[in-house]
Order: structure tokens, then C-alpha cells, then sequence
């Protein structure tokens, strides 16, 4: 018999992240490297309307010198499961990222070289002649090079049934391609796109109804799509690294653009996006 660990590695697959930041466990759950914010969001997230849409999470347990936290394995008894995971809201950094810059407002010559190297048209006259442009700069140009902050969520990576993953779907920009994409990562298998569709309907559903979502500003966050054979398919919340609780009484729309200071995450106008993509994919 093949030991536990060699079988199920063959079926691991990460998306995106550190590899170094997940461990196997037994009894169909990952370990993720511990982060408090990250842990605390899925304490709340447990006994919120959410909670049929987040992986069951288990506590912690130390290996080792670290500490993890455990979740319900997503793809466990899926056979050569089909992924893609979708980077949600308009912007990836949070508020902080470019609260403290603009305190600094210190210029970056190694941003700008980034910069230059993806679109040597991005940075403008004074930024060219300054070689250098500031963190908040970078940040707000690097999500305009994806559909983020088009359309509120860029596709991570896809992985096919042969085990071949995909990232360059990062720079789509458009909702055409988008359902392109769409249809290509469900080889357009009608049934595995109506339970896609179904899925995200109802996680707008619950949505409205979750204290959590009213009063957390969600980044980074993805949706991790999951399908195999059987046509068993679903959309997962994962990843609450970077979602933050608001100060008191703030509650958040989640339907509106950003502007500076309004902590606005354009989560739905993402998932608003994934929507109408899958309706257009449907009626192909
Ligand atoms: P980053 O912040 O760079 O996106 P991260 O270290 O916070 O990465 P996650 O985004 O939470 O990690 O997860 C990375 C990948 O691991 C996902 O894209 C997915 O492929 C896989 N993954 C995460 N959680 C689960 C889970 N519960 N079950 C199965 N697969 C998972
Ligand atoms: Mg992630
Ligand atoms: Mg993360």
C-alpha cells in the first residue's frame, strides 16, 4: 500500500502562496502557517451566515516550531480535481499599506523599475526624470495591470485535471476574456457552469445577511473554485489574511469603488463580475 502521505500529496495543490506556508494533515484537512488576523476572522466566520461557504476550521496545533491553523480540506475526495482560485475586490493592499506611505512619501527607485519592466509607458514625465515613483503609486498602477480594479477579482492560477497550472490568466482585463477563461476551465460543461452560477448566487444571498461581511474589510481574500468528473462543483471563501475588522460602527458597502480612506473593497462589484461572466458563459 502506498504510505498516506505520498498518496495524498499527489493530489495537493496550491494555487497560490508560499508553499512553504501549508503542511498535509490527516483526516482530510491542510494546515496553513497561524496568522492571528486570519484566525480570528475564521472564529467569527464559524457562527456566521457564511460559515456553508468558508472550509471548516478546526483551531490550531503546533508542528514542529510552528504553529497552524486547521482547515477542511477543500478538494478531499475530489478524483484529479479542476481549481482556480479568483483574487477578489478592486484593490490587493490594504488602506495601511498606503496610509504609511503617504507619511514617508518616499520615493522608490526599485517600484519603478518594476514598473518599467511591465509597461514602460505606466509612470509619467516626473516619474520617468525621478526614476522613482511612491509605494501608493505602485500599488494602485499593479492592480490596474489585471482586472482588479476593473472588475473587482483577477483569476489567480487555473489547474487543469492533468495537474497543469496556469497564472497568466493575471493579466486578463476584460469580462469577454474573463468568460473565455470561464468556459476553458469547464472545458463548457454546462451542468459544472449552472452549479458555479447557482453557488455564487447563493453566496450573495448569504452575503446580505452576514454581520461579518457588514463589518470587515476584505483583501486579498479569493474564491476558490472546485470541481472534478463527478460534476460536483462549488466556490469556497478562502483566505482571511488580510481582512480586517472596521472601527466601530463603520459597516462597509463592498458594492462601490474605493477612494482613499473609505475602506471600501469592491468585493461584490467582483463577485457581480464572476456573475455575469458565468450567465454569459451559460448562454454561449
Ligand atoms: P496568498 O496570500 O499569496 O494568496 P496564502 O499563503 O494566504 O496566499 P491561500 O491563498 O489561503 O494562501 O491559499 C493558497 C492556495 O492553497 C489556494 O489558492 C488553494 O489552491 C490552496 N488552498 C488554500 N486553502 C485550501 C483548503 N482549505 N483546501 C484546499 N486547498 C486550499
Ligand atoms: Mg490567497
Ligand atoms: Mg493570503
Amino acid at each position: 500500500m502506498m504510505h498516506w502521505s505520498l498518496r495524498r500529496q499527489g493530489s495537493w495543490v496550491q494555487l497560490a502562496g508560499h508553499q512553504g506556508n501549508f503542511q498535509l494533515s490527516e483526516g482530510g484537512e491542510v494546515l496553513k502557517l497561524y496568522c492571528e488576523v486570519e484566525a480570528k476572522c475564521l472564529d467569527s466566520l464559524m457562527i456566521d451566515a457564511l460559515r456553508p461557504f468558508v472550509p471548516q476550521y478546526h483551531g490550531c496545533v503546533t508542528r514542529g516550531e510552528h504553529c497552524y491553523i486547521r482547515l477542511e480540506d477543500l478538494l478531499s475526495g475530489l478524483r484529479r480535481p479542476v481549481i482556480m482560485d479568483c483574487k477578489m475586490g478592486v484593490r490587493t493592499y490594504q488602506e495601511e499599506e498606503v496610509a504609511k506611505t503617504q507619511t514617508k512619501a518616499t520615493l522608490r527607485s526599485d517600484m519603478y523599475q518594476k514598473m518599467v519592466k511591465v509597461d514602460p509607458s505606466a509612470p509619467s514625465v516626473e516619474e520617468h526624470e525621478q526614476k522613482a515613483v511612491t509605494k501608493s503609486r505602485y500599488l494602485q498602477w499593479r492592480d490596474t495591470t489585471s482586472s482588479t480594479s476593473t472588475l473587482g477579482f483577477r483569476i489567480e492560477g487555473v489547474m487543469m485535471e492533468d495537474g497543469s497550472v496556469q497564472r497568466d490568466f493575471r493579466k486578463i482585463l476584460t469580462l469577454a476574456k474573463v468568460t473565455e477563461a470561464m468556459l476553458y476551465f469547464t472545458r463548457s460543461q454546462l451542468d459544472i457552469l449552472k452549479a458555479y452560477h447557482s453557488r455564487l448566487l447563493a453566496l450573495s444571498e448569504a452575503l446580505k445577511n452576514s454581520q461579518f461581511f457588514r463589518r470587515h474589510e476584505v483583501i486579498g481574500s479569493s474564491l476558490l473554485f472546485v470541481h472534478d468528473h463527478s460534476s460536483k462543483a462549488s466556490v469556497w471563501m478562502i483566505d482571511f489574511g488580510k481582512t480586517t475588522s472596521l472601527p466601530d460602527r463603520l459597516e462597509l458597502r463592498h458594492n462601490i469603488p474605493w477612494a482613499e480612506g473609505s475602506r471600501e473593497d469592491g468585493y461584490l462589484i467582483g463577485l457581480t463580475s464572476l456573475i455575469a461572466s458565468l450567465s454569459q458563459a451559460i448562454s454561449v
